[in-house]
Formats: C-alpha cells, sequence, structure tokens
C-alpha cells in the first residue's frame, strides 16, 4: 500500500517517485448507475497510456477524476502522488489537460490564449513569453502566434489547444479522445508530438479512444467495459494472449450461426462465440480449420474469414460481446476483409 507523507503527497514504490498516474479501486456511482467498478492500474513516466471503451465504458468519468473536475464515489485516483480529491490544486500543477470541446478563445490570437492560461498558473513576463515561444515551436505553429485562432484550420486549433495544456511545463497529460474531428494527417501530426513530448521531455500522456486505430499507437492500454478493466497491457502483449488466428464464418442468420456453433462446438473446439450471424473462433492454423468446417457442414457458412487478432479481438475475448453494437454506427472503418 502507499502511505501518505506529512506534505500529503504519497510515497510509493516505483523507483523511489510516485506513479505519474496511479488508480487505486477508483469507483463512481451515479446514484442507480455503477460508471467505474473499482478500478487500479498505474501508468508509468514517459509511457504514452490508451484508455480504451466503447461508450459508456466510463472513460469520460475516469477523464473528469483525474482532471480534478470531479470526486470518485470510492477510491482514489493520484497524480504524481497527489491525490486528485483532496489535493486538486497540486494536481492541477502537475496535470496538462486537452478537453474534446473547444476551449481556446476562437476572437483572440494564438499567444494571447497562451498568455491568459500562463496567467492562471502563475506565469508572467518575460519567462512566460519565452516559454509561449517554446511550446509554439512544440506545436509548429511559431509562426502563427500572432493570427487569431479563428484563421487556423481545425488540425491547427488541436494544437494551439495541445499548448495551452502544456504551457505550464506538466508531467502529465490528459487528452480526451484527441482525434475526433481531426483529418488524417493532422492525426498522424499530433501522435508524432505526443512521441516527441514522451521521448524528449519524459511527458506521461494518457488519452481516452474509442477507436482501435488510435490504442494502437498507445505503449499500454486499459481497456474498459461497462466500468469494469477488461483488460491490461501493450497492443501487442493482448493480441498475443488471444491463440493463434481468428475464424470468422458468416452464416444467413442468427439461427443459423447459433446452429453451426453448436455443430462445431459437438465437433471441434469448445465455446465458438455467436456474434449475430457470425460465428467466431480463436484456432490455431486457422486455414486448416476453414477446410474442415467447410467440408464437415456443407451450405452452413456463407462466407470465412481468417485474420491475426486485433484489439477487437481482445475486447470480444474478454467480454463475450462485440466493441461496436450492431446499430452502433462506427467511427473507424472496419478491419478490411473480416467481415
Ligand atoms: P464513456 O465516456 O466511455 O462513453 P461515461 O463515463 O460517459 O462513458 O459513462 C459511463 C456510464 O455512466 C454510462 O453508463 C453513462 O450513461 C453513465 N453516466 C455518465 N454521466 C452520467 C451522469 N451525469 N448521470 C448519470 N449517469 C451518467
Amino acid at each position: 500500500m502507499a502511505t501518505l507523507t506529512q506534505s500529503g503527497r504519497v510515497e510509493s514504490r516505483y523507483g523511489g517517485q510516485a506513479f505519474p498516474i496511479e488508480l487505486d479501486g477508483v469507483t463512481h456511482d451515479y446514484g442507480t448507475r455503477l460508471a467505474l467498478d473499482r478500478l487500479s492500474f498505474q501508468v508509468g513516466r514517459a509511457e504514452i497510456f490508451g484508455l480504451l471503451g466503447p461508450n459508456g465504458s466510463g472513460k469520460t468519468t475516469l477523464f473528469r477524476i483525474l482532471s480534478t473536475l470531479m470526486v470518485p464515489t470510492g477510491g482514489a485516483a493520484r497524480i504524481q502522488g497527489y491525490d486528485a480529491a483532496r489535493e486538486p490544486n497540486k494536481v492541477r500543477q502537475q496535470t496538462g489537460i486537452v478537453f474534446q470541446a473547444r476551449s481556446v478563445d476562437i476572437k483572440l490570437t494564438v499567444a494571447e490564449n497562451l498568455k491568459h492560461q500562463g496567467h492562471l498558473y502563475g506565469l508572467s513576463g518575460r519567462h512566460l513569453k519565452t516559454r509561449i515561444d517554446e511550446v509554439l515551436s512544440r506545436v509548429g505553429l511559431l509562426d502563427r502566434a500572432r493570427d487569431k485562432v479563428e484563421t487556423l484550420s481545425g488540425g491547427q486549433q488541436r494544437r494551439v489547444e495541445l499548448a495551452k495544456g502544456l504551457i505550464h511545463s506538466p508531467s502529465v497529460l490528459l487528452l480526451d479522445e484527441p482525434s475526433t474531428g481531426l483529418d488524417p494527417g493532422a492525426r498522424r501530426d499530433l501522435w508524432l508530438y505526443l512521441r516527441m513530448l514522451r521521448d524528449q521531455e519524459g511527458v506521461t500522456v494518457l488519452v481516452t479512444t474509442h477507436l482501435m486505430e488510435e490504442a494502437e499507437h498507445c505503449d499500454r492500454l486499459a481497456i474498459l467495459s461497462e466500468g469494469k478493466l477488461v483488460a491490461l497491457g501493450s497492443p501487442a502483449e493482448l493480441k498475443s494472449q488471444i491463440g493463434g488466428d481468428v475464424v470468422t464464418f458468416e452464416t444467413a442468420g442468427p439461427e443459423q450461426a447459433a446452429r453451426l456453433a453448436e455443430m462445431m462446438a459437438n465437433r471441434f473446439v469448445a465455446g465458438p462465440a455467436v456474434l449475430g450471424n457470425r460465428v467466431r473462433v480463436e484456432r490455431e492454423q486457422g486455414h486448416r480449420f476453414v477446410t474442415e468446417v467447410v467440408e464437415a457442414f456443407p451450405g452452413a457458412v456463407q462466407s470465412v474469414s481468417v485474420a491475426k487478432p486485433s484489439l477487437e479481438d481482445v475486447f470480444i475475448d474478454r467480454t463475450g460481446h462485440r466493441f461496436w453494437n450492431e446499430d452502433q454506427p462506427e467511427t473507424e472503418p472496419k478491419k478490411k476483409g473480416r467481415h
């Protein structure tokens, strides 16, 4: 267990220092609904950490707790050892926050926005001016310092948000769904900046995302489902925990899928998963298994895909259901060739 020092800072066992981010049984109950259920994990220094989950899994709730906007009903969230509920000011000094919604004033110039933000953190004078130039050159916007934010593209405005979050040199940066509304080029740029911050300044970055594609960029992930932690590890580790290939058989409908799964379970494997009109199996040597199934049950299968496990497969494996509901529009392209 962590121990409290007199200053209120938690001493911990991470190379003699507190973890940049530490959750200790964090629980949040909105009254009728348990949004977070005893989450515990730590994020290390200079790590890009992803909080991945479908809508309603609790990402926003946790983000708000880490940002000191909300107090959890149970457990503790700590940033650099400071409890977000009890020492919000200390936490805010350590943390840069980039919300999904725009927080810059578009009628002001880029530099003016950063100046105001700097004042909020007690920065002023020459030091602030130098810092504004530093963060703007860091995000590639030094030449736009005197332009009004409204004249910038969406991707550039997001970079101003990032610069604003970095003005007070935080050691932890929290970003809520950072890719939302960005075109592919701007997304690529954003990830370049995040890696630069990690590698050159040792900043710990936490991003929330519902996009598998984005989660793939993270060093480690916590996958949430209905407020519970269902997986924790690097994308590669999580995928490698799934045995062999993921084989998906498409049938004429849900009833046919259930029948095929039952026949397969009797004859070949335990526990094929039925997902709508598809049957999904994890299996070594997937191609060979496809031949066996198609020969054993002629006419039962309409199409087949064999793929290496994806993060969605990790989610299905841990929860028994798909990341996306069938009626929920996806905001990322489906993995090609799998359905
Ligand atoms: P996510 O960001 O992953 O979509 P949220 O943290 O917004 O998830 O929501 C987690 C759960 O808490 C959901 O079931 C949601 O309906 C519920 N929830 C979120 N905000 C409130 C609120 N203000 N009052 C009641 N329930 C809420």
